[in-house]
């Protein structure tokens, strides 16, 4: 069997990779060509832990991946293609931007000349794969492939564990041709025991965009459940251990922080909504969700500017990760570049460190200082904000750091250390919801 991925992003090039570790022929193709060129090389454009040993492996040992950036000479003899371009927010309307996607599409109806799959492995709203089946079939006739919805679910930072081991794999079909060719896909995971869910087409889709959104409340919930633990005295810690001994509510996703970010929550969230908006469906547990989160990082500063009687001007902060979460150097959406922004405008002088993620930081926030370690960011700083849990922030050296420091205030966003511990080194310490 030959795949072809096209889109060599975070769910492109695993997804390529790991298929590739199945043992299946797989072509990945970009319309970038630094990146195929970086790619060919064997260096990835992004960090994921893992990645580019995967890749030197399938690349020059197995043989398995090969790299093009012409989709038509990729698509010879393939058997299945999969879409998995971006599919960012619409500028100021929330809804999913499919240019890439319906492109992608014609670009595959141009190319296909045997019977082949063309699998929507990208975050697409319900209809979107039967508007692709329709691009496609304007050129292509009907006997000579199939559409399939077969969302990912991998997180940055844990990718090719969850592309190996994933919780279930979801096809959503409506051709026995198709999904007996997809089953034998997958069947090194099903011989995993890993469930595989067969669906329409449309409830794959939706099946999607309904667990981020869960996701997404549980976090928002925990969140205002942590202000409140916060106005009267309770632990949120505490809260959420005894919740999470429910095994109707689990222990995941139920971390107060600074809110959600990332380049999946924030855009399916959106999307969702605009959806139900589209179809006049009351969605309005996920509007509240997408509004609380908004207010998060603003919420937070807030709490900061108290800490300093609202004046900030010229203090330094030392913030601690840059990426939206830890193993990945990936900002977009990230609230600490929310929070960064907000401090940096009302005239706070931000100095910063992150293990992997400063370059692309560098993009959207070119006017901070970055360091090179946690002691360099902490010379003079009024304070230390960790903003993600990178393992790096988990054992830091306070009493080191308490030297360097102007002032000793912690702001500890991701809650990963004890308030006692920082209080008897003398540090002002602020944890949230507790
Ligand atoms: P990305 O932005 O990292 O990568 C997209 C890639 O597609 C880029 O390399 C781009 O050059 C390429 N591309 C765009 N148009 C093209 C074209 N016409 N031909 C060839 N290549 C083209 O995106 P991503 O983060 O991998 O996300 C892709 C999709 O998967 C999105 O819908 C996203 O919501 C979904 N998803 C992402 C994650 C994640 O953790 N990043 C997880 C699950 C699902």
């Amino acid at each position: 069997m030959k795949l072809v991925i096209v889109g060599t992003g975070y769910v492109g090039l695993i997804s390529g990779l790991c298929f590739a570790e199945f043992g299946f022929q797989t072509v990945c193709v970009d319309k970038d060509n630094d990146r195929i060129n970086s790619l060919k090389k064997g260096e990835c454009s992004f960090y994921e832990p893992g990645l580019e040993n995967l890749l030197n492996k399938h690349l020059k040992e197995t043989k398995l991946l090969s790299l093009n950036s012409s989709l038509s000479e990729a698509m010879t003899d393939a058997n299945i293609v999969f879409i998995t371009v971006g599919t960012p927010t619409k500028r100021l309307e929330g809804e999913a931007d499919l240019t890439a996607v319906y492109k992608v599409a014609d670009e595959i109806a141009n190319n296909i000349k045997s019977y082949c799959i063309i699998v929507t492995k990208s975050t697409v709203p319900v209809g979107t794969t039967s508007e692709i089946k329709k691009i496609i079939a304007k050129k292509v006739n009907n006997e000579k492939f199939d559409t399939v919805s077969n969302p990912e679910f991998l997180r940055e930072g844990s990718a090719i564990g969850d592309f190996m081991r994933p919780d279930r794999v979801v096809i959503g079909c409506d051709s026995d041709k198709a999904e007996k060719l997809m089953r034998e896909l997958y069947r090194p995971l099903y011989l995993l025991e890993t469930p595989i869910v067969s669906t329409s087409i449309e409830s794959a889709e939706i099946i999607k965009y309904a667990s981020n959104s869960f996701l997404a409340t549980k976090i928002a919930f925990i969140n205002q459940v942590a202000d409140l633990c916060e106005a009267v005295g309770g632990n949120v810690q505490d809260v959420a251990k005894a919740m999470g001994f429910d095994k109707r509510i689990g222990s995941k996703f139920l971390h107060a922080g600074p809110g959600f970010g990332g380049s999946c929550f924030p855009k399916d969230v959106k999307a969702f909504i605009s959806t139900a908006k589209k179809f006049n469906v009351d969605l309005s547990i996920i509007d509240s969700v997408n509004v609380s989160n908004k207010k998060r990082p603003q919420e937070i500063t807030s709490k900061i500017f108290k800490h300093f009687n609202n004046d900030i001007k010229g203090k330094i902060f030392s913030i601690l990760g840059l990426s939206f979460k830890p193993d990945t150097d990936d900002v977009r959406d990230s609230t600490s570049i929310i929070i960064a922004e907000i401090l940096y405008k009302k005239g706070a002088i931000i100095k910063a460190y992150d293990p992997k993620a400063m370059e692309n930081a560098k993009v959207v926030l070119p006017n901070i200082h970055y360091s090179d370690s946690v002691m360099e960011s902490c010379i003079g700083a009024d304070s230390i904000i960790i903003a993600t849990e990178w393992n790096e922030f988990r054992a830091l050296n306070f009493k080191k750091l308490k030297e360097q420091m102007n002032n000793p205030i912690i702001f500890d966003l991701r809650n990963i250390y004890n308030k006692d511990e920082l209080t008897n080194l003398k540090f002002v310490y602020y944890g949230i919801g507790k």
